[in-house]
């Protein structure tokens, strides 16, 4: 048995059926005994129609609000996963970041995440729940609503999965792993088994942005067992991001 967080993309949670398919694969796992933290983001489309708003309201909207409102859509997600967990038979339960104690620093729209803590979601876990975290979002040392930057549920889930010392990390999203180069633009890159972490970072900064750098360099850091995949297909193998290149 095994400790996995399961980050989903806003794409594998764009409508109320791609998240009752989430639900469905969760229950796969919860049947094979392992215990899961999932991570969502917002439904696709949905963080740009928040901040869209805000700026219907101010060109240059104040950043401690702008993340009031930029974090409520993976609070729709982290509601709708566990419900449609209920439906599975699952026990489940939805917490936002400043619930489960997501600590961070008081940079507004690209906060650092500073601690988690560990002990709301050991006691939910131990009562057989599925947890689900919101991503992208934490608190600061005030109480004040933070959120990480574009991309930023990828750091809360590897975050997670290193304050929980989780067995791996997953990363499910709309391609089936890696590539040397962004499929969608190159249609003939290939994709990759495993990669390091340093080629990941490489690849970052030459513009590919499958993974927001900063999950990589926590993963690093941290040494996150850690893991594309696709949510769209039958279980792969995704591509396991190593320290060490393969001999
Ligand atoms: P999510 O919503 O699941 O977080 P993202 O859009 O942030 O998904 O990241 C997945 C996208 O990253 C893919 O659809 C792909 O177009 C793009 N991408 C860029 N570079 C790569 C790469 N080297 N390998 C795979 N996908 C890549
Ligand atoms: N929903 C946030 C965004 O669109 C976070 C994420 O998707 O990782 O940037
Ligand atoms: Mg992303």
């Amino acid at each position: 048995m095994a400790l996995i967080v399961q980050k989903f993309g806003g794409t594998s949670v764009a409508s109320t059926d791609r998240i009752k398919n989430v639900a469905k694969r969760v229950a796969r796992w919860r049947a094979q005994g392992h215990d899961i933290i999932l991570v969502p983001s917002a439904m696709a489309g949905e963080t740009n129609r928040l901040i869209g708003l805000a700026r219907e309201i101010s060109p240059t909207p104040d950043p401690r609000e702008l993340d009031v409102i930029a974090s409520t859509g993976e609070q729709v997600t982290i509601g709708l996963l566990a419900m449609a967990m209920h439906a599975e038979g699952l026990k489940a339960k939805s917490f936002t970041g400043f619930q489960v104690g997501v600590l961070t620093d008081s940079t507004f729209t690209k906060a650092r995440i500073l601690k988690i803590d560990q002990h709301r979601i050991r006691k939910a876990l131990a009562d057989g729940h599925v947890v689900v975290v919101a991503g992208f979002q934490g608190a600061d040392e005030f109480g004040n609503i933070t959120t990480l930057g574009r991309g930023g549920s990828d750091t809360s889930a590897v975050a997670l999965a290193a304050a929980m010392k989780a067995d791996e990390c997953q990363i499910y999203t709309d391609v089936d792993g890696v590539y040397t180069t962004d499929p969608r633009v190159v249609p003939e890159a290939r994709k990759l088994d495993s990669i390091t972490f340093e080629e990941m970072l490489e690849m970052a900064s030459l513009g590919s942005k499958v993974l927001q750098i900063r999950s990589v360099e926590f993963a690093g850091k941290y040494k996150v067992k850690l893991r594309v995949l696709s949510s769209f297909e039958e279980e792969g193998e995704g591509t396991l991001i190593t320290v060490e290149e393969k001999g």
